[in-house]
């Protein structure tokens, strides 16, 4: 696919956006009518009103989740079936590609390329992948003696709400979906208020598909609103959330207040990416990096936003890594070239100007960007940052910024460099470059975190599970792990008359 070819401009011009929420199978407005802008980052202007859920619209999803729950019009359906339906639903997610990249880049900003490259894709793989793996999955038995028989069998949870972030919003969505909908669960899905329009087509086209009404139903609305009743329900049976180290606690709290659902959160990251002298391709390394870094208007929460580089080789590669900041200029996320987009909104925008404030006030030094750009645009956009001179008790260092500013640290050692990068409360991913086979091997087993990559950070798959140590969450997302959060593991046993 070609992002070249068409004229997304144009196309965005008279794109009718319906943001209704989607409950029971139809588009409703809020009980109460309300609703809120939906703003686009990449020019500021109003894409259409969406709808406010609150408490009593997500009572009427999760009621509607729970009777399909119950009455087993997609629980009790065989794996095969379920399959199916399933993969009907990715194949009309690729259908729709293009309207699905059009949606994502105007409500969060991201390039329209990597929308229809990498956003799209990933989700209809995710749902066929989940699909593909339902009735392929078997329960145990256990080896007790003869005369019994002790089976262990997983089974749907029943209703899940899956409240998601704004950066990835259909990929973050498609993590909770697969895996819950392929176990026969039924879903409530909270999109973030800064991007709810892509999962309400989702959940348009899943219905499409074959899915029954009531199994998947979206509530857009505020997080303390539509996000906090939706933790708080009673019957709701566990929370898939992604989002911020903060409110991944909060969601701790409903569950303790209200009836011990499940948590399972994926928050933020601080990772570390630490720089040998022995490796053998600095240039590749510098690459990867600032692609790394600066991909999604570093709006990734495994971004490599520290970088720790061996003394002696320091000056050097922040010299590199500096030079490879403008080829991430932001620019209009609607034309096919563009790289590096707007972020999210006007707050976003104040919060990581903040930070290069914070950076600069204590001592750090900018080696590129530094600054807000394409102003007059009417949206938010900043310059690729590059901070060298910091230091790991800075705020730039300590606190996740979610934005496009890349902090460097120097380091002296090895055990250096492993104190310093797992001196963070998050553990979410982590990565080792060293030409040394033995230094890669001791130091990847050192650090504290989910994922640790050596040689390279750009690999990923929807076979492996995602996710973190410390502060950066529980539970892991993707691969064949992921249906042990919307699972609950039964042991029946059965007596055997000799
Ligand atoms: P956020 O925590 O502000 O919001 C996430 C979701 O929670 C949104 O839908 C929001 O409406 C909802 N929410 C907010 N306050 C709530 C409340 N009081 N009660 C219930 N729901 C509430 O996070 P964000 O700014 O949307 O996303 C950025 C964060 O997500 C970053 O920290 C990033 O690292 C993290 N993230 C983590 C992963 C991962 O897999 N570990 C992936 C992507 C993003």
């Amino acid at each position: 696919m070609n992002a070249s070819s068409i004229d997304w401009r144009e196309r965005a011009a008279r794109l009718a956006v319906d943001g209704r929420a989607l409950i029971d199978g139809r588009r409703v407005d809020a009980h109460d009518g309300r609703s809120f802008d939906c703003v686009s980052p990449i020019d500021g202007r109003v894409l259409g009103p969406v709808a406010r859920g609150a408490a009593p619209d997500v009572d009427a999803a999760v009621g509607a989740a729970r009777a399909a729950f119950e009455d087993g019009r997609w629980a009790r359906q065989p794996p095969a079936a379920r399959k199916r339906v399933l993969q009907e639903f990715a194949r009309r997610i690729e259908a729709a590609r293009e309207e699905l990249a059009l949606l994502e880049t105007l409500d969060m900003g991201k390039p329209i390329r990597h929308a229809l490259a990498v956003d799209v894709p990933a989700t209809a793989r995710t749902i066929a992948w989940y699909a593909e793996a339902v009735d392929k999955v078997y329960d145990e038995i256990a080896p007790t003696g003869p005369q019994a028989l002790a089976l262990i069998t997983r089974e749907a949870m029943g209703v899940i709400g899956a409240i998601v972030p704004w950066n990835y919003p259909m990929i973050m969505a498609s993590w909770k979906l697969g895996p819950a909908l392929a176990a026969g669960n039924s879903v409530v899905l909270k999109p973030s208020e800064k991007s709810p329009l892509s999962a309400l087509r989702l959940a348009e086209l899943a219905l499409d598909a074959g899915l029954p009404p009531g199994v998947f139903n979206v509530v857009p609305g505020y997080g303390h609103e539509a996000g906090e009743a939706l933790a708080l329900h009673p019957e709701v049976d566990a929370i898939g959330f992604t989002g911020s180290t903060r409110t991944g606690r909060r969601m701790l709290e409903y569950s303790g207040r209200s009836n011990l659902k499940r948590v399972y959160n994926e928050l933020g990251g601080k990772s570390a990416f630490l720089v040998f002298p022995d490796f053998d391709d600095l240039d590749r390394c510098a690459a990867t990096v600032a692609g790394s870094m600066f991909f999604n208007q570093g709006e990734s929460c495994n971004a490599p936003s520290r970088l720790l580089v061996h003394e002696s080789i320091a000056d050097d590669f922040a010299r590199r890594v500096a030079a490879e900041a403008p080829k991430y200029r932001p620019a209009n996320p609607l034309d096919a070239d563009t790289v590096m987009g707007a972020l999210v909104d006007e707050g976003q925008l104040q919060t990581v100007m903040g930070y290069i404030d914070a950076g600069v006030t204590e001592g750090a030094a900018v080696l590129a960007g530094g600054t807000q750009a394409r102003a007059d645009s009417g949206g938010y956009y900043v310059e690729p940052t590059v901070f060298d001179g910091v230091r790991n008790d800075m705020r730039i260092a300590r606190e996740e910024i979610f934005g496009p500013v890349l902090a460097i640290l120097r380091f002296r050692d090895e055990a250096e460099a492993i104190r310093i990068a797992n001196d963070t409360s998050y553990g979410l991913q982590a990565s080792v470059w060293s030409s040394h086979l033995d230094r890669a091997h001791r130091v990847a087993r050192a650090l504290r975190a989910g994922t640790v990559h050596v040689n390279q950070y750009d690999e990923d798959d929807i076979t492996v599970p995602f996710g973190g140590f410390k502060q950066s969450g529980n539970g892991r997302d993707k691969s064949l792990h992921a249906f042990d959060k919307y699972t609950e593991l039964k042991t029946t046993w059965l007596r055997i008359n000799a």
